[in-house]
């Protein structure tokens, strides 16, 4: 492939998606330099420092590992480190990811309990502490901090006081979409297992997942009996030791993660505020175009959000694909057709933001419903809405 075509598939393409994301431009170059080995002092020093750098990010004094694969494989690590066979686990299923868990779990010979909270809506707490009461010996529940197929943010923090209560039940959160775009610190709300994905709210390309576990979950880590191989966090944790990853490192992600987290440290907490802005900002001008809202329990990270009637979201996302390069997402199973979901991930600019709106009042007209609004007019109040507080 010649570098020209490179750059033309490079050039304004704009990814509103709940992963993947828009890239930093540094981050972009981090991923252009040349390839290092992972067994070098150059690399040593990133993989420390990276390791390091994500204890803050995670709101833990334990250690956090890095594994290559995708969020899912992420899961299925805190999950085989934990769990054995005949297990009894309570899954928490608001959506596609919740499914997957569960899933993932009977895969393990867990004996899984599902909960099945109606798409769109959070978690009861008080109806966990109803199962845990009822049904003995839980030694897990799973459970998203956001429910990506829904957008759904679940009360992780309430969960984990009342779950830490049980000795012997851990709390293992899928925090793919929330852990570095919301506070998730894991200490402090007693998560037991947590997990990050890169190309979500870590703003990298996918291939890499986070995590880490507490001091409550680590006693479990040598008497678990799941059969596990690559994901047997023992090798791991013996490697980090000596300053390496057991597998061949992920020099390329690793060092491009460095990048993110440096940008998050020099950002602090106003990272978490300016996506929970692009949420607000998409939650109030997409409704005066005909779109409502799909949960009262919205993340911050992304927005699903019901279309007009007799508007098929699917022919809405791709329309919009097409003619002005913006990727969203629509919706999943019973949701297909019906919602769009908006990711705030990312590196996204506010002129970004702007151009969404405007390209979905757009694409309603095409697909002939009347988004009653004035494109001049709409786009100086958006405008607006960033330069108020
Ligand atoms: C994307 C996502 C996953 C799966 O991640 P992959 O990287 O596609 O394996 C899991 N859980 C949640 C909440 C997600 O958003």
């Amino acid at each position: 492939m010649q570098p020209s075509d490179l750059n033309k598939q490079a050039a304004n393409y704009n990814v509103l998606a709940p992963g993947p994301v828009n890239l930093h431009p540094d981050v972009q170059k981090a991923l252009a330099l040349p390839m290092i080995h992972h067994r070098t002092p150059e690399f040593d020093a990133i993989l420390k420092r990276v390791l390091n750098g994500l204890k803050k990010v995670f709101g833990t004094k334990q250690n956090c590992f890095l594994l290559s694969s995708t969020g899912s494989g992420g899961m299925e690590a805190l999950l085989v480190n934990v769990l054995s066979p005949g297990d009894r686990v309570l899954a928490i299923d608001s959506g596609k990811f919740g499914e997957r868990w569960a899933e993932m779990a009977k895969t393990y010979q867990a004996q899984v309990l599902v909960h099945k909270v109606p798409w769109g809506q959070a978690v009861n707490p008080a109806d966990i502490e109803m199962l845990l009461q009822r049904e003995k010996g839980i030694k897990l529940v799973l459970c998203q901090a956001c429910e990506t197929s829904t957008g759904v943010l679940h009360p992780i923090r309430e969960l984990g006081a009342l779950i830490t209560k049980y000795n012997d039940t851990l709390f293992l959160v899928d925090g793919i979409t929330a852990l570095g775009a919301l506070p998730l610190p894991m200490d402090e709300w007693k998560i037991d297992g947590l997990v990050g994905g890169s190309q979500k709210a870590f703003m990298l390309p996918t291939g890499l997942s986070l995590l880490s576990f507490s001091e409550k979950a680590l006693r479990v880590v040598n008497s678990a009996q799941s059969p596990r191989f690559y994901f047997d966090i023992r090798k791991e944790i013996k490697a980090n030791s000596n300053g390496e990853t057991f597998f061949s490192s992920n020099v390329t992600l690793i060092r491009a993660l460095d990048v993110v987290l440096r940008l998050m440290e020099g950002q602090g907490d106003s990272l978490y505020q300016e996506i929970a802005k692009r949420a607000q900002f998409t939650r109030e001008y997409a409704p005066r175009m005909g779109f409502s809202k799909y949960t009262e329990s919205p993340s911050p990270s992304l927005t699903a959000l019901r279309v007009p009637d007799g508007i098929d979201s699917s022919q809405l996302r791709t329309k919009l694909e097409e003619k002005h390069r913006i990727t969203i997402m629509g919706g999943q199973d019973q949701a297909k057709g019906k919602i769009i979901r908006i990711g705030h991930m990312g590196h996204i600019t506010q002129e970004q933001m702007l151009q969404l709106m405007l390209a979905l009042a757009d694409t309603l007209r095409e697909l002939g419903h009347d988004p009653k609004i004035d494109d001049v007019h709409f786009a100086r109040s958006m405008k607006e809405f960033w330069e108020t507080e």
